[in-house]
C-alpha cells in the first residue's frame, strides 16, 4: 500500500494547496490508535484548523492551522 505515498512522484495536476497539508493518516504516539482528525473551516473560509484527537486516550495530540489562499 505504499505506492500512493511516494512523496517524489506527485502528479502536477493535483490541486497544490489543500490535500498536501491535510494529514490523512496518523496514529497516537501513546497507544497507536488511529487518530480521529477534524478539519474545521473558519467562518471566513480562509483558514482550516486541523485537530487530531485520540479516542482511546481522549487527548488532542495536534492542532494546526492552515491558511487557504
Ligand atoms: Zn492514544
Amino acid at each position: 500500500m505504499d505506492t500512493l505515498k511516494t512523496a517524489h512522484q506527485e502528479p502536477i495536476a493535483l490541486p497544490p494547496h489543500q490535500k498536501r497539508y491535510l494529514t490523512e493518516h496518523a496514529t497516537c504516539p501513546m497507544c497507536e490508535t488511529e487518530l480521529k482528525i477534524d478539519h474545521k473551516i473558519d467562518r471566513n473560509g480562509c483558514k482550516v484548523k486541523e485537530v487530531a484527537h485520540c479516542p482511546q486516550c481522549d487527548v488532542c495530540t495536534r492542532s494546526v492551522e492552515h491558511e487557504l489562499h
